[in-house]
């Protein structure tokens, strides 16, 4: 299937009466709910009515098969029963309990954490999602060291709360900067628009490093509490970062005494083809944040995971923050249900090998085909088509920030196609779940194949 059609819907659910129950939410969300990052009367958003495993169903009733996996966060796939029946056990024996108490999803969501993430990050600080997380680790980073600035890279995202989009080092910083965070920006590397003038990937590690290096020695090394990177930047276009650089990094940090979070909160979870994407490159971070794929947000959930070392900060001090739902048992229990799963049924191997041998190759030969596409770069089930206007200099299709005909033009094709794409300036990304089927990663090919005979019309 190459086109959306309409499809009948899981557990045998009524269409018709799925479509007008569609139509009725409609009309209210457009009367009653204020959307995120929209200008509230130029969006038309899409209704979904039902959703299984790889595909979502529309207001229409049309299935598209979803490779945006929503906002990067369905690891899992939607409605994987075991989560879902977790949920629902754990609703009927304990909804909600003070986070001051223990309970056993909790607890057990915390050691299934702390046995995957790396090196000795053994505790778990739960939070609501991934901006929080990255708030409470930049807390816990200050009153650890003392110090009050951190480096954050340009092209990152790390949340929508106060000090989160002040990190953020893409547009969406922009309209909220009040410039007097403590944050400091650089850039990374990124060797198809590089900053350094690189031509190779040791080039721009090693200058990319150097720079890092300079700019805390200009900045002050002693003023600076943490340096928190993306370990594989998402939203801001999938670049993975070049060998030894995160290794960089890290000495950069021991040398300075600052403190290195690692936001896996897009990247982790099996996406990248390791439990986390700072697996691939053999470096243990002092505080890893996360939320999405830890129970595929079926419940908000997200976390910092911490060292011993800062943890033992925070041993005989009280650690001054906290949240009424840290560690909610529906979230917990629904993380508990999703590693398991993740473990027994191979996903996290699933995500590496769709990427190795099915999505990655598929996506360059599509590459080689379109002269609309400027680079595909990813691993695992997190890559990204960068679009451009003329592939010799590099002009996107979409300016940095913005939207533009061609590109909505490319997204609609998608869609008319039955695909659900995660688009970002002038970028596609297919994030499809990490359990998607190797067909399912074909039709998805198939279908941005003639997507960008749409956006081959631009060049
Ligand atoms: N950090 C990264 C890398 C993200 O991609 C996101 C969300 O997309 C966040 C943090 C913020 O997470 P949340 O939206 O759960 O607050």
């Amino acid at each position: 299937m190459t086109t959306i059609e309409r499809v009948d819907l899981p557990g045998g659910r009524d269409l018709d009466v799925a479509v007008a129950e569609g139509a009725r939410a409609y009309e209210l969300d457009r009367a009653h709910v204020f959307h995120s990052w929209s200008a509230q009367a130029q969006i038309n958003p899409m209704t979904v009515i039902a959703s299984q495993g790889s595909y979502v169903w529309d207001g229409d009733g049309n299935r598209l098969l979803d490779f945006s996996s929503q906002l990067v966060n369905t690891n899992i796939g939607h409605q994987h029963p075991t989560v879902v029946k977790a949920i629902q056990e754990q609703a009927a024996k304990l909804c909600t309990i003070a986070p001051q108490h223990v309970n056993d999803a909790r607890s057990e969501a915390a050691r299934l954490i702390a046995e995957r993430t790396p090196g000795d990050l053994n505790r778990v600080f739960f939070t609501n999602g991934g901006a929080d997380a990255n708030e409470h680790a930049i807390r816990m980073a200050r009153l650890h060291t003392g110090r009050y600035k951190v480096l954050s890279r340009y092209r990152s995202y790390h949340g929508g709360t106060d000090t989160a989009i002040n990190l953020t080092g893409d547009p969406r910083r922009w309209p909220n900067d009040y410039g007097n965070s403590g944050i400091v920006h650089f850039h990374g590397p990124f060797l198809y628009r590089s900053q350094f003038h690189a031509e190779t990937e040791q080039q721009e590690t090693e200058r990319a490093l150097a720079y890092l290096d300079q700019l805390i020695r200009f900045e002050g090394p002693d003023s600076i509490a943490a340096i928190v990177l993306e370990s594989v930047p998402g939203t801001a276009g999938i670049m993975v970062p070049p060998p030894g650089y995160m290794a960089g990094v890290r000495e950069i940090c021991d040398r300075y005494g600052i403190v290195f979070i690692a936001d896996e909160v897009m990247a982790g979870f099996g996406r990248t083809g390791e439990w986390f994407a700072i697996d691939h490159f053999d470096v243990v971070p002092d505080l890893l944040t996360f939320a999405k794929g830890v129970n595929s947000g079926y419940v908000p959930l997200g976390g910092v995971a911490i060292s011993d070392r800062i943890a033992a900060t925070f041993a005989d001090r009280a650690y001054p923050g906290g949240l009424t739902y840290s560690g909610h048992p529906l979230a917990t229990a629904a993380a508990v249900a999703t590693i398991n799963a993740m473990q027994e049924e191979g996903i996290v191997e699933n995500a590496a090998r769709i990427g190795a041998e099915v999505l990655g190759p598929g996506l360059q030969a599509l590459a080689d085909k379109h002269p609309s596409v400027g680079q595909v770069r990813g691993l695992g089930v997190f890559w990204a088509i960068e679009l451009v206007a003329d592939r010799a200099t590099k002009e996107p299709l979409a300016p940095y920030g913005g939207s533009s005909p061609a590109m909505n033009a490319v997204i609609a094709a998608c869609k008319a196609g039955g695909l659900l794409p995660f688009a970002n300036f002038n970028r596609i990304h297919a994030v499809p779940p990490c359990n998607v089927s190797d067909d399912e990663v074909r039709e998805g090919l198939e279908i941005l194949d003639r997507a960008l005979d749409v956006a081959d019309e631009h060049v």
